[in-house]
């Protein structure tokens, strides 16, 4: 299996990468364990100590646990794994504290954590906006999850389609008809020296509508899906770099199969 980089912003919260040589069930039980599986902290449970908002407890409560929050996998456990055996510990949940008094919008950023390094990924996300006079205070836990309980413990958007291969025929092909290239929504396909050709800087965005082959009258174009060969897309909501996500779920998806070859030997 050969893996390509195609892009990666700055943040690296976004990428983009080929993946040559494997069938879709291995690159659908990555991204399933990347959605699902790899776990990241998220408010859990809310004390509310006061809150004359216009909003109930609960409410806000469902605001806050979907703030995502920066995760340190490699110094946080997951509850039921964590030595204080659920009881709870830094080792297993991260606290906040809150108290603000209106008039004011309340913003993520006003949320202070016990733990110097955990932050709200998005500072400016209105939780609620208080009234003259209104106070909110609030103690707050976050704990990691998995995405399969609740998308708040979700990491990522993770999608993947099969890697296009656009076959022109020239001897089919009438040059001055030009209806493929003005069929492609993408701009795909141009018109070089006589010829129609593929533009390879912008194949990877080709969605396999077909438009082309459908406007061709001359049926010279071809669009055929190469099922080894993926393009894999990976968007981070924050709480963990493109890099995180991909190793976490590369060694998640290696434990499940050590188990089963464990289970297997038994
Ligand atoms: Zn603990």
């Amino acid at each position: 299996m050969k893996l390509q980089l195609v892009s990666k912003d700055k943040t690296n919260t976004k990428c983009s990468f080929i993946i040559d040589g494997a069938e879709y069930w291995y690159v659908n039980s990555l991204r399933r364990i990347m959605i699902n599986e790899v776990p990241v902290l998220a408010i859990e449970d809310v004390e509310f100590r006061k809150n004359d908002s216009a909003l109930y407890d609960e409410i806000v409560a469902l605001r806050l646990g979907l703030l995502p929050l920066t995760t340190d996998l490699k110094t946080l456990n997951l509850k039921e794994e964590c030595t204080c055996k659920g009881a709870g510990c830094s080792l297993c949940q991260v606290v906040f504290k809150l108290k603000e008094k209106g008039p004011k919008m309340v913003y993520a950023k006003s949320l202070k954590a016990n733990d110097a390094k955990t932050k709200v990924v998005y500072p400016d996300m209105p939780i609620v906006k208080l009234a003259k006079n209104q106070e909110l205070e609030f103690v707050a836990t976050a704990i990691l999850g998995k995405g399969e309980e609740h998308v708040k413990w979700s990491p990522c958007l993770a999608y993947y389609k099969y890697y296009p291969s656009i076959k022109i025929d020239n001897k089919k092909c009438s040059k001055d008809c030009k209806k493929c290239i003005e069929s492609c929504p993408f701009g795909i396909l141009e018109m070089k020296q006589g010829k129609v050709v593929v533009n390879q800087k912008k194949l990877l965005e080709c969605h396999l509508c077909n438009a082309c082959v459908d406007a061709c009258p001359n049926d010279a174009i071809q669009i055929q899906e190469d099922e080894t060969k993926h393009v894999f897309y990976l968007e981070s909501w924050g709480q963990l770099s493109c890099k995180d996500i991909i190793e976490e779920a590369i060694r998640i998806f290696d434990n499940k199969l050590l188990q089963l070859s464990k289970q297997l030997k038994k």
